[in-house]
């Protein structure tokens, strides 16, 4: 067996995005990878669980840790299709995670290079090594088409109203 490239990692996390997509979700998906196996999979799942914290790193991290019976997930690389949040970070440096390849920028919330750089922050005591643009492009492109979705059926809601409301 070949031995499988970042890409073909962050591909199984467009997989878990792509989940996210089907069932109304914003499509974030994310995989860790410990001895070249997944051992922690998740998408986002917000919305299904009115939970905040139900990020796809956030459930990738937890799976792993079952995984290997250890918070710490050393030897690991954490796959995500997008740019890590202020929380997922978080749990990225606490969990130890060595290695961290992102997707798509996400200049909003992004806090590992765009709004902040917290795994490379020299003042905490575990720092991650970054790599970012993998499979950017087919990452940014689903989450323009889930919004992109989103508008329109917002749009053909709102003529529905008016055109039911000028009927009576
Ligand atoms: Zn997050």
């Amino acid at each position: 067996m070949t031995e499988k490239t970042a890409e073909d990692w962050m591909k199984e996390a467009l997989h878990e995005a792509r989940m996210a997509y089907l069932i109304g979700e914003v499509p974030i998906g994310a995989v860790i990878v410990h001895d070249g196996e997944i051992i922690g999979r998740g998408h986002n799942l917000r919305e299904h669980g009115q939970d905040a914290t139900l990020h796809a790193e956030m459930m990738a991290i937890q799976e792993a840790c079952e995984a290997l019976h250890s918070w710490r997930l050393e030897g690991c690389q954490l796959y995500v299709t997008l740019e890590p949040c202020l929380m997922c970070s978080g749990a990225i440096i606490n969990a130890r995670i060595p290695e961290v390849f992102y997707g798509a920028r996400d200049p909003k919330a992004g806090a590992v290079r765009s709004l902040y750089e917290v795994l490379e922050d020299s003042r905490l005591n575990h720092r991650v090594t970054v790599h970012e643009r993998v499979l950017a492009r087919p990452a940014g492109e689903m989450l323009e088409n889930f919004f992109r979705d989103i508008r329109k059926r917002q749009k053909a809601a709102k003529r529905a109203r008016k055109q039911a409301a000028e009927k009576n």
